[in-house]
């Protein structure tokens, strides 16, 4: 299947793709960059003295905002690398661009600054960050809930400084430690990822959730369902028309990891049994 979608592979070209970060792109960058540290900022100063506020409610809301995380930078990554081009209004030059940039050209990201590497991701988190200062921080589970959205947010932040470390051929000491006990997103673990037809693994704040999210099929079922709602083609920008359509039916036809697993893990269980009623019946 890999040869037959390789060859059929249309994909952009990566001179003309990175020409695309325009001025005016840029200045959304650094505007995103400083309304987001801002928001973020008074977060923390509204949290400090709040008296709801306690150690194991910020552990816990910390750690599960990095899983939320990794989630949403899973979710936003499949839907930039699957659906939309690189031609629609504001989207297609803003946010399509750098996906398609990326799979063409995946030494890139070390080349871009903090400002190209980090704006989007501010920029889809202003919301949030909006959102929780504004949230009354009257009771421990409003003060919760502040703390676990401006937690994932941060983590989303850090994203695409995690991904851009896992690209890069020296990133320094201790970012390489916490590659190698798997604390922020590994370079090998990512690979996986950047192999055509660049379907699975999409969750790159630390890759966590890509085995169990692979197991259940999570991102070919959403793919079959806006595929039966809207008629679109997965990924039909990314790759060309004819490897798009040729990873489709490749998909349809296999069942989800857990399901083979467990008509696995049954055909076993089931095995001794045949075995000992041939044996009772001789
Ligand atoms: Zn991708
Ligand atoms: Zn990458």
């Amino acid at each position: 299947m890999k040869n037959n979608v390789t060859n059929k592979l249309r994909q952009h070209d990566a001179h003309a793709l990175a020409k695309g970060y325009s001025p005016a792109i840029r200045a959304m960058d650094i505007g995103s960059i400083v309304s987001f540290v801002s928001l973020e900022a008074l977060l923390v100063y509204q949290l400090w003295g709040n008296p709801h506020t306690g150690p194991w409610l910020l552990l816990s809301a910390v750690l599960l905002g990095y899983l939320a995380a990794d989630f949403v930078s899973g979710f936003v990554h499949w839907l930039g690398d699957t659906w939309g081009s690189t031609t629609m209004p504001i989207l297609g030059k803003a946010f399509i661009r750098p996906f398609r940039e990326h799979h063409v050209d995946e030494k890139a990201i070390t080349r871009h600054d903090f400002i190209e590497t980090n704006g989007n991701n501010c920029a889809i988190s202003i919301p949030v960050a909006l959102g929780c200062v504004l949230m009354p921080h009257s009771s421990p589970s409003w003060v919760f809930l502040s703390s676990f959205l401006g937690s994932m947010i941060f983590w989303v932040m850090a994203t695409n400084q995690f991904h851009k470390w896992s690209h890069m051929d020296e990133p320094g000491p201790v970012v390489a430690f916490l590659q190698r006990v798997h604390l922020v997103l590994p370079p090998a673990h990512h690979g996986i990822h950047h192999t055509a037809p660049y379907n699975k693994y999409y969750c790159i704040t630390v890759g966590w959730l890509n085995k169990p999210l692979a197991m259940i099929a999570f991102f070919p079922t959403l793919e079959r369902l806006v595929t039966w709602a809207t008629g679109l083609l997965p990924r039909q920008d990314d790759i060309g028309t004819e490897a798009a359509a040729a990873v489709m039916e490749s998909t349809a036809q296999g069942e989800a990891p857990v399901v083979q697993a467990a008509k696995a893990l049954l055909e076993s269980a089931e095995e001794p049994d045949s075995v000992s009623s041939a044996r009772s019946s001789t």
